[in-house]
């Protein structure tokens, strides 16, 4: 097989095969999780989703090399019975099952919070009562705004990292008020995190919690009209993508003033197998995997992959490449947004070792040679004959 004989952990032991139930194995992060546990191990997955459109590749063929060590389970976690068996028989479980899209947060509040906190709930029981180790998918979102966000603009404390670097252990969750319905999520998912925590204090439960802060790269989400619905409001990634694929402006939210770092997938999925391969290291943690060196505006965001997508499909950008929007238009009533997100990297650096490596110029570049592959001929097709088809 592709997969390395002996493998071992950080400490220079040898890795047992284990086999992992992954809820939400069909999504962005999964799909890049499977596929990285094929191609490089010898675990088993266990993969649960309601969708396995993109871990297709990965479950077709009869005769790839890792034929038996992937099985796809098409199951809702809300209501299936067959939940607590999977986590039982596997000796880990990693749930990635989430409504994550900030289009959602406000506009769909009851299925955004029932997702993140209350679908939980049985995948955090059954592991606890079963002794099963659990990796759960939390969100950066968790720390909301910055300290730094209420000064006054032109507070000079504004610049001193205490008042924006985002720290695990010592940073406190800001979120807007109760009307600002952007926070259900981050609130949901903070609930979770602490129901997990408290789980571990009381009775024992082995967790580790990840924060990621904007993971992005190939099979993010889907691009509206074409492998999901024409009014669908995906994350930024894939709003922008569809943008250029169909050479229209860039929209810019309230200005693009907001600040984010964007990782490459692949750093990140690094990150999480580490700490699937190192428990002892990773047990009892709340991991920020984020990429500290690639902090962009929006609108920063905006003209790198307008110059990128102008590299890669070797055309022309348009005249006027943003436009701007404002968040009440292009979200709804109850839109707030994250004002900087930088996460700080002492606690993963000292437990696993682990550092980013992409720059956003080299992960835009190949994200969006990925994008006008898959999806720019699909495009023409569909701006050629419109409606009727
Ligand atoms: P995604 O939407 O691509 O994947 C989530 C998957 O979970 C989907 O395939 C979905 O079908 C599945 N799912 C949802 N509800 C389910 C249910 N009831 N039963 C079975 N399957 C269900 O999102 P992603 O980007 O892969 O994110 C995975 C996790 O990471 C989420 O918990 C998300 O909150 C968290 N996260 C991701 C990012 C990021 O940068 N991508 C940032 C912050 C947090
Ligand atoms: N955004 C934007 N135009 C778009 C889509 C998103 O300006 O077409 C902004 C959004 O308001 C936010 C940032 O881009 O400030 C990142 O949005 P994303 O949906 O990726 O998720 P978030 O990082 O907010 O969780």
């Amino acid at each position: 097989t592709s997969s390395s004989p002996v493998r071992v952990d950080l400490d220079g032991n040898t890795i047992k095969p284990l086999t992992i139930c992954m809820i939400g194995a069909g999504g962005f992060i999964g799909s890049h999780l499977c596929e990285k546990l094929m191609n490089e191990t010898n675990h088993t997955v266990l993969a649960v989703d309601v969708y396995n459109d993109k871990i297709k590749h990965l479950l077709e063929p009869e005769s790839v090399p890792w034929t038996g060590r992937i099985q796809f389970h098409r199951l809702n976690i809300k209501n299936d019975s067959r939940l607590e068996g999977l986590i039982k028989c596997s000796d880990l479980t990693i749930n990635l099952a989430a409504i994550c899209t900030p289009a959602d947060y406000n506009t769909r509040p009851l299925d955004t919070i029932y997702s993140n906190f209350i679908d939980a709930l049985p995948v955090v029981k059954y592991c606890s009562e079963n002794n099963k180790r659990l990796i759960h998918f939390s969100t950066c979102e968790v720390y909301g705004k910055t300290i730094g966000s209420y000064l006054p603009k032109d507070s000079p404390l504004r610049q001193d990292p205490a008042y924006y670097i985002l720290k695990e252990d010592t940073s406190p969750c800001i979120f807007g008020s109760v009307e600002k319905q952007r926070w259900s999520y981050a609130c949901a998912k903070q609930l979770i995190e602490r129901l997990i925590y408290a789980e571990g204090a009381e009775n024992g439960l082995e967790f580790t919690i990840v924060r990621p802060f904007n993971w992005i790269g190939p099979r993010m989400d889907f691009i509206p009209g074409i492998d999901g619905p024409s009014e669908g409001v995906p994350r930024v990634l894939a709003c922008f993508s569809n943008n250029l694929l169909r050479r229209e402006p860039l929209k810019l939210v309230d200005g693009g003033e907001s600040q984010r770092t964007f990782i490459y997938i692949k750093d990140a999925i690094e990150a999480v197998l580490l700490m699937i391969e190192n428990p002892a290291r990773a047990s009892g943690h709340i991991f920020n995997v984020g990429n500290p060196n690639n902090e962009v505006t929006v609108r920063q965001l905006a003209e790198m992959m307008t110059q990128v997508y102008s590299k890669v499909s070797g055309e022309d950008s348009i005249e006027t490449p943003t436009v701007d929007v404002s968040s009440k238009e292009f979200y709804g009533e109850g839109y707030d947004d994250s004002d900087k997100r930088i996460p700080d990297m002492t606690i993963i650096n000292k437990q696993l070792g682990w550092n980013p490596k992409t720059s956003l110029w080299d992960l835009l570049e190949s994200t969006l040679t990925y994008q006008h592959r898959t999806y720019a001929e699909a495009i023409k097709q569909a701006i050629a004959k419109p409606a009727a088809n």
